[in-house]
């Protein structure tokens, strides 16, 4: 059974989705994580890939399409896609390539208000040098500017400044909102409550998965 995983920049989705991937054998689609690894890559589509995602864009319906093939010839066993697809065309997409693999059986849903959202996204600071992720609310280091851990220079991701953010929600409202609603009318959306602790949403989830026949790893 494939699952997507929707919610906004900053509803705690990758977070989830090691969550579940630690209890339940699935391959990992992140968008995020292999738009980033593409930007990295000295190709024309790594330099594409990089200069719309410092833009705060998304990339195209076709690039993704591409992406995706590459991704579903290389894995074989149900899949749990996060940030993928974001608007309707991709749903279709995605329904066709799945179509002798299961389909998309659910559809998880973190709802978070956007106040929280913005609040989340644009404290958010990375150690150059070590990776390291401070809340400059919630888990401030404890210099300004300096990591912790290794004293490397601390960032701001150039899509999670306040304008980006601001963007990126703008994007999501105006091209995933459809889907969701596809998704309600087919009967295979299960909405949860991003507000909550992280753990009281993965709760939720984990008996939502059982609940649909996923086997816990190990069970
Ligand atoms: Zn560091």
């Amino acid at each position: 059974m494939n699952i997507i995983l929707i919610g906004p920049p900053g509803s705690g989705k990758g977070t989830q989705a090691q969550k579940i991937l630690a209890d339940f054998d699935l391959a990992y689609f992140s968008a995020g994580d292999i738009l980033r690894d593409l930007a990295k890559e000295d190709s024309a589509l790594g330099k594409q890939v990089a200069k719309t995602i410092n833009q705060g864009k998304l990339l195209s319906d076709q690039l993704m399409a591409q992406i995706i093939r590459d991704f579903l010839s290389k894995n074989q066993g149900s899949i749990i896609f996060d940030g993928y697809p974001r608007n309707l065309n991709q749903v279709v997409f995605l329904e066709e390539s799945l179509v002798n693999r299961k389909g998309i059986g659910l559809v998880i849903y973190l709802q978070v208000s956007e106040q929280v959202l913005t609040a989340r996204l644009s404290s958010r600071v990375i150690c150059r040098n070590c990776g390291a992720v401070y809340n400059l609310i919630t888990n401030p280091p404890r210099e300004k500017g300096i990591c912790d851990a290794c004293g490397g220079e601390l960032y701001q991701r150039n899509d999670e400044t306040p304008e980006a953010v601001k963007k990126r929600l703008a994007i999501f409202r105006q091209q995933t909102r459809p889907m969701i609603d596809f998704f309600k009318e087919k009967g295979s959306l299960f909405i949860v409550d991003g507000n909550q602790p992280i753990k009281d949403i993965y709760q939720l989830i984990r008996k939502k998965l059982i609940k649909t026949g996923l086997a816990l790893i190990g069970a």
